[in-house]
């Protein structure tokens, strides 16, 4: 994998080359888009390419073990023949992405590069040995930043990705401040983030910011199908997807749920909204999403609408604006979900339409 594997962020993607090649690569970035656009992805290529040293590493033979003295019928073991004459690795010299094959790119690749540290709540958990959280902790972030203070150890570039850094509270933001007012050399930090308003603006004003557009829907439909989605699938997927593989995510999920419910089924808006997941933050984006599609179908079918299907669905969109805003605040979303369902199939929009694409 290389920068090649970022479909879709042609542009984003040559400005972060560009940074490698030139060495003017800022202490502090955030990588800010829409959930589900590659912001992860690629961080973690820049960091591999970053670090990658372009030179051949092959895996040396370990040497065969010494005979055994207590084993008097050991037998010397013969020497092993000399093995084909492998050729030379490819090592491509563009300096500006990773080559894929030196022991830096390989580590990188398998996750183990000890130079490249990913911060996320998963990880946080495994440090903290405890239950995983939805927020990043003071405590995660000063051991960051003592990370942050120590010498590289098989690389020039200390990489530390902040992954979805919205998720740092208010005490966890001030003390990654501390590594970006006084970075140590060769050390950046990437945040990736979709909404960089929930970042501190002393923290905002130290970083450089790249932005990261929707997916065009050509990419994602790649994405989906090289992940294994069948090709009508992934057309299916990418039209509902707007540009986000994360909503494509949920879309297809969404599409299960409803094939498993009996058409006609007058109680099929609550036992759709009784699917919605436990986790609060993962419920609330789904409800979004819904609602999301509640508006687009219903601002489709308005428009094609006269007389007084017209005034039924300016209804229906006003009401569906009403319930988005109050899915920003702490309200139980499997009732916001089943009104919204309950009064969209009323007006005519039905679970169905909304997961069918345009
Ligand atoms: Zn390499």
């Amino acid at each position: 994998m290389s920068f090649s594997s970022l479909l879709g962020q042609d542009k984003t993607a040559q400005r972060l080359r560009a940074m490698i090649e030139s060495g003017r690569v800022p202490p502090a970035l955030i990588f800010h888009g829409p959930p589900g656009v590659g912001k992860f992805l690629a961080a973690l290529e820049f960091a591999k390419a970053l670090n990658c040293s372009h030179t051949e590493h092959r895996e040396t033979r370990p040497a065969p073990p010494p005979p055994d003295p207590d084993d008097l019928f050991a037998a010397a073991a013969p020497p092993p023949p000399p093995g084909p004459e492998l050729p030379p690795l490819k090592v491509h010299a563009d300096k500006s992405d990773s080559c894929g094959v030196c022991l830096s790119c390989r580590q990188a690749t398998s996750g183990a590069h000890p130079d490249i540290r990913v911060i996320d709540t998963e990880t946080q958990a495994a440090f903290l040995k405890e239950e995983e959280t939805s927020n990043l902790k003071i405590e995660i972030m000063r051991e960051m930043t003592r990370w942050t203070q120590q010498k590289s150890m098989l690389s020039p570039w200390k990489v530390f990705i902040v992954r979805d850094a919205e998720a740092m509270l208010g005490n966890a933001q001030n003390a990654i401040l501390k590594t970006l007012e006084e970075p140590p050399p060769g050390t950046t930090v990437i945040m990736t983030i979709s909404r960089k308003t929930a970042l501190l603006s002393t923290i905002l004003s130290r970083s450089c910011i790249i932005d990261f557009a929707p997916l065009p829907k050509a990419a994602l439909k790649a994405i989906l199908e090289a992940q294994g989605t069948d090709p009508a699938q992934a057309a299916a997927l990418a039209a509902l997807g707007v540009g986000s593989l994360e909503k494509a995510g949920e879309a297809a999920a969404f599409l299960k749920r409803i094939s498993a419910l009996r058409p006609g089924d007058p109680a099929r808006a609550f036992k759709f909204a009784s699917g919605l997941p436990r986790d609060s933050h993962k419920a609330r984006d789904e409800v979004k999403t819904l609602l999301d599609l509640v508006l687009a179908k219903t601002r489709l079918a308005w428009r094609g609408a006269e007389g007084p299907a017209k005034a039924r669905y300016t209804a229906l969109l006003r009401r569906t604006l009403d319930l988005r805003r109050m899915a920003d605040r702490n309200v139980s979303y499997m009732l916001l979900l089943e009104t919204a369902l309950l009064e969209s199939e009323r007006a005519g929009v039905k679970l169905e339409d909304l997961v069918r694409p345009d």
